[in-house]
């Protein structure tokens, strides 16, 4: 039986790991739930899965949520970013699910793994920001780390039973998101519900934008670069529209490894949860026959510029990806709100960048630091344009 603390249950990573939780009862066992605003949920789950330590983000919704469960199976509620930690660490956790989107993972993250948690990690903000720090965190504590984002998970299962040395290339997929085939001059046009309009991927509404401006696949090169201790140069991306191949790995010889799917995120996470087994999900078999034609293209850097940010900002200094996902974490709020044009999110990124000397990080406060200064920047900046 593996029991599991699960950080952001919520979220749309959250409720996928539960429906898996849900179909393997024999299998896993839920200690630990937290979630952000969405109490009425998280009661739901609480009753459907009786943890025994639950977080919420404000104090008063941690009350109130308590009064929405009957006294007899009420967990222990906490909230904040002590209550996170609290979840993160729960003694009975094997191993936690960090699904929390942004870099208000990582503390929470990193506290589990110091707790000794294995961690199945969708929260790819956390290795964005803190990657080197993450990594040594992880080599120090003794602990496992499997990833749950898609491409990841793909890359991972392409490398098994092959030697490092022998891996020539990691070439991540993208779909290419809903913009694929928009003029470039047509994108200052587009509208928040456009954007959120994803063709394959049902997400969190943060992570669509990502895939729209394709942020998201720039977060994931860097992401590849320390899950799979490889050169960034290393690591290319191929539009792929269908979203079948989830990402591929290519070898000395000529041969590519590639991992086929549904494009369902319960596959992704039941492999990391179940490792080295493989359990039922549910998910719809992939008939190549149905689907026809597989599809690649050279993703276009113009424009989309926030995939060029991200490689760059890789190659500029520790400190700059943790300035560059700040910067986006606040252009993608504001454009939700209405406040920014989807345009102008690689220009508020770039700005922000601009404007940051790279430095070293010696530990996670100075990445929180780095962040609070970003953020705060990024509201600056957001005036003048
Ligand atoms: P989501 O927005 O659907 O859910 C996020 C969860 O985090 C929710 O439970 C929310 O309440 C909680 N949360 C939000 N802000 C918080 C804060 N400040 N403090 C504490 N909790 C907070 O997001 P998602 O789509 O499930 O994505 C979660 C993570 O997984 C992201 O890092 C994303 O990049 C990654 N990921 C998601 C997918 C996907 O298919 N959704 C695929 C690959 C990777
Ligand atoms: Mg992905």
């Amino acid at each position: 039986m593996k029991k599991l603390a699960i950080l952001g249950s919520t979220g749309s990573i959250g409720v996928s790991t539960l429906d898996i939780v849900a179909s393997a009862p024999d299998r896993f066992k839920v200690e630990a739930l937290t979630g952000g605003k969405n109490i009425e949920l998280l009661a739901e789950q609480i009753k459907a899965f009786s943890p025994k330590v639950v977080s919420v983000l404000d104090k008063e919704d941690a009350a109130q949520l308590a009064g929405m469960l009957p006294s007899a199976n009420r967990p222990e509620i906490f909230s904040g970013v002590e209550g996170m930690i609290a979840a993160a660490t729960t003694p009975d956790a094997d191993m936690v699910v960090a699904a929390i989107v942004g870099a208000a993972g990582l503390v929470p993250t990193a506290a589990a793994i110091k707790a000794g948690k294995d961690i199945a990690l969708a929260n790819k903000e956390t290795l964005v920001t803190a990657g080197r720090l993450f990594m040594d965190m992880v080599k120090k504590a003794g602990v496992k780390l499997y990833p749950v984002d898609s491409e990841h998970s793909a890359v991972f299962q392409s490398i098994e039973g092959h030697r490092k040395q022998d891996i020539s290339k990691i070439i991540l997929t993208a779909s290419g998101g809903p913009f694929l085939h928009t003029l470039i001059d047509q994108l200052k046009n587009v509208t928040v519900q456009d954007a959120l309009n994803h063709p394959n991927w049902s997400m969190g509404k943060k992570i669509t934008i990502d895939s729209a401006t394709m942020m998201n696949k720039g977060l994931e090169v860097i992401e590849a670069k320390w899950l799979f201790d490889t050169e960034v140069d290393k690591i290319k991306v191929n539009i792929h529209p269908q979203s079948i191949i989830h990402s591929m790995v290519e070898y000395i010889d000529g041969c590519v490894i590639a991992q086929l799917g549904t494009p369902d995120m319960k596959t992704p996470i039941a492999y990391a949860l179940s490792y080295p087994e493989r359990i039922p999900t549910g998910v719809k078999p992939l008939d190549l026959t149905d689907i026809g034609e597989l599809t690649f293209l050279k993703p276009d850097m113009e424009k989309f510029p926030c995939l060029k940010l991200a490689y760059e900002a890789i190659k500029a200094g520790e400190s700059m990806p943790a300035v560059m996902n700040a910067a986006n974490e606040v252009a993608v709020e504001a454009f939700l709100k209405g406040i920014l044009r989807f345009v102008q999110i690689p220009k508020l990124i770039q700005m922000v960048i601009d404007q940051h000397e790279p430095k070293e990080f010696s530990c996670v406060e100075d990445v929180l630091k780095v962040d609070l200064w970003s953020r705060k920047k990024s509201r600056e900046v957001m005036k003048t344009l």
